[in-house]
């Protein structure tokens, strides 16, 4: 239909024990507290579907049209090691999906929006504080240029909900994301031995998000999508730990089949860096610390993988050789992300020494760690110093303290710069440049963040609208106040993050 606005293809695609029509709950007294309206022009949204009555209506679910079937997703999971044969959206749903500038269809989903079959004891609600959460830190992921769902917009309903911390506002999100199909949506049918459901779900995946590999032989193509979502899954993992990503919450559940980050809850960027540095709440083991996220992505590429295995081969064991030997390759393919970003982080071009250089760049890691370093400025400052000179080796050396390590640590990195070392040498405007655009200047830091979402929930919503500016501009300081480049002072320092479910 020409002029359409929102498309169903999930109804077409997907298999129909997979999905569960549900109307939204009315909310009392919606209001818009945030509305994204770059992303709203990627997909020539009209008018009254941005500001006004009617877009606060419809986007809070109150008085959609009747052209949107709103609809709950099952999957299943396994949450921290441990398989959930069914959880599914229990608070969110899907309204369809909306063409993009770039002719590609987008998920448009509330999430916040009221109680759905797979709601278990939840109330199916959000609240205001972990949905501004999610808006600034996903838009942030955004705009540092790595593969994420989108926030459109944040409403609040009106509503009061209880949660661990006694009552809060309600809001809702509208995200926005290639899909939401998830590694746990192949073990809910997986967990019921429906080989055809996992068929249709191996094609959506597949039509969706890889349509070339549709001219492969089927039995080709669904080792091929495992190849892709391996791929996409190191990169995206290598792309958190650029930036000091602590996703806090990996479980299958949250494992897109884009590769796109799925799922603010619990998750945090770093200030100063500590590889096993956990700030997620409900992670007491340290399951989903920093540096075990490579692990827990091959943890769970292997649960994604033993769902497809009835599709990979009639014989059982033909089908686990050719997933294993797929899998037992994912170190392998996440250093081809990792190594190279590593030396990019040092201003390196990748040449056939990454290896070495990422190996330099984890001894800085050492360096930074024992000097309880900040993870952003460190990068910021080593980009802004010339290691072959003396003020710059005096600012480093101020940063990471006057030791012997840090003074080799140094010498060797200047050598590799000069190419005193025997090796290519780097340009110093080429490192400079390298760095800006690998290091940002502003992250979402998590005293800011939580500033933001406690001034939000007095409703004073300018401290949110003034942070999700800055991380627009992650790259550049922009004129920006410095205040946003700084890390935490003692006292503002946020030790854990909490999911709000
Ligand atoms: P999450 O921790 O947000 O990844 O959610 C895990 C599961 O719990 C998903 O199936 C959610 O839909 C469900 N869930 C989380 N919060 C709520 C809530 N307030 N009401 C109903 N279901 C919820
Ligand atoms: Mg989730």
């Amino acid at each position: 239909m020409k002029n359409r606005l929102f498309y169903a293809r999930h109804l077409e695609d997907l298999p129909e024990t997979g999905w569960r029509r549900v109307a939204p709950e009315p909310v009392s007294a919606p209001a818009m507290l945030l509305f994204n309206r770059e992303l709203a022009a990627d997909f020539d949204l009209p008018r009254d579907w941005q500001s006004g009555p009617l877009a606060v209506d419809r986007w809070s679910g109150n008085a959609l049209p009747d052209t949107i079937e709103p609809t709950a997703l099952a999957y299943a999971g396994h949450q921290f090691g441990q398989p959930v044969p069914q959880l599914g959206d229990g608070r969110a749903l899907l309204l369809g999906q909306l063409r993009h500038r770039d002719g590609r269809l987008r998920d448009v989903q509330l999430k916040g929006s009221g109680r759905t079959p797979f709601s278990r004891m939840g109330d199916g609600r959000a609240g205001i504080g972990p949905v501004l959460r999610e808006f600034l830190v996903s838009e942030a992921m955004a705009a540092l240029g790595i593969p994420t769902t989108r926030a459109l917009a944040a409403l609040a309903t009106g509503d009061t909900i209880q949660r661990q911390f006694g009552p809060e506002p309600g809001a809702i999100l509208v995200r926005v994301a290639s899909s939401h199909l998830r590694f746990g949506s192949f073990e809910y049918f997986a967990h019921r031995g429906d080989r055809e459901g996992l068929q249709r779900l191996a094609d959506a995946a597949v039509a969706w998000h890889y349509p070339d590999l549709l001219s492969h032989d089927p039995r080709e193509r669904c080792l091929a999508l495992l190849e892709r979502v391996m791929e996409q899954t190191a990169s995206l993992v290598s792309e958190w730990m650029r930036v000091g990503f602590i996703h806090g919450v990996m479980n299958t559940d949250n494992m897109t089949l884009s590769g796109e980050t799925l799922d603010y809850g619990p998750c945090a960027f770093m200030d100063e860096f500590r590889a096993g540095q956990v700030l997620s709440s409900v992670d007491r083991g340290g399951r989903y610390a920093f540096d075990q996220q490579p692990y827990m992505a091959q943890w769970n590429l292997t649960r994604l993988a033993e769902c497809l295995l009835p599709l990979l081969d009639e014989d059982t064991d033909t089908a686990v050789d050719r997933a294993e030997g797929l899998l037992t390759r994912f170190p392998d393919c996440f250093r081809q992300f990792h190594h190279p970003m590593l030396a990019a982080k040092i201003g390196l071009p990748p040449t056939p020494r990454v290896e070495e250089d990422a190996a330099l760049t984890e001894r800085l890691l050492g360096l930074m760690e024992q000097a309880g370093a900040d993870f952003t400025n460190t990068f910021r400052e080593l980009g802004r110093a010339a290691p072959t000179e003396a003020a710059g080796q005096q600012r480093l050396v101020a940063i990471l303290g006057d030791r012997p390590d840090t003074r080799t640590w140094l010498k060797a990195y200047a050598r590799r710069c000069e190419g005193d070392d025997g090796g290519p040498g780097v340009a110093e405007s080429d490192r400079r440049a390298r760095m800006a655009e690998t290091n940002p200047v502003h992250i979402p830091r998590n005293h800011l963040v939580e500033a933001a979402l406690v001034a939000a929930e007095g409703g004073d919503l300018r401290p949110a609208e003034d942070l999700l500016k800055v991380v627009r501009s992650p790259y550049t300081a922009n004129g920006l106040p410095a205040i946003y480049r700084q890390p935490p002072e003692p006292e503002e320092r946020v030790h854990a993050t909490f999911c709000g479910t």
